[in-house]
């Protein structure tokens, strides 16, 4: 199934110029996430002080969807708390899975424009790879 020419134009806008794909400065931690089976590899460097993501940025290789959810994802979480972003995450697997309400996928913002790939499988992956490593980050600091 193709994405609608408007979401795959939002896509290909991230993937072609990514606002924050470089790297950051200063960051207080740095994941590597990989989804093998497509070859996407992305590095996720935050900077989060007193529970706030202040900065983030990526670097990294891959296809076009794993590098514009990426983007899209830091346009959403910067400068939002660490509950903020993890509460956005919970709402970009539930549109993944088809269990988001049509007003939470709205919060996403552009990242709406994967929703489709709730019909693509093999793409999934790809799509939830930055927030999937971004999860992870903001679940271990918690932790500690
Ligand atoms: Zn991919």
């Amino acid at each position: 199934m193709e994405l609608k020419t408007l979401y795959r134009e939002i896509v290909n806008e991230h993937n072609l110029h990514p606002e924050h794909k470089h790297d950051l400065e200063n960051p207080t931690m740095v994941l590597e996430g990989v989804n093998p089976s497509c070859g996407d590899d992305i590095n996720l460097q935050l900077r989060i002080r007193d529970g706030v993501i202040e900065d983030a940025a990526f670097n990294g290789s891959g296809c076009a969807i794993s590098q514009a959810s990426a983007d899209m994802m830091i346009d959403l979480i910067l400068g939002k708390s660490e509950e903020e972003a993890l509460r956005l995450a919970q709402i970009f697997m539930g549109m993944i899975q088809g269990t988001a309400t049509e007003e939470e996928i709205e919060e996403l913002d552009e990242a709406a424009a994967l929703q489709d790939i709730a019909h693509m499988p093999a793409r999934v992956k790809c799509a939830v790879l930055g927030w999937r490593t971004m999860r992870e980050m903001v679940e271990k600091l918690e932790g500690e």
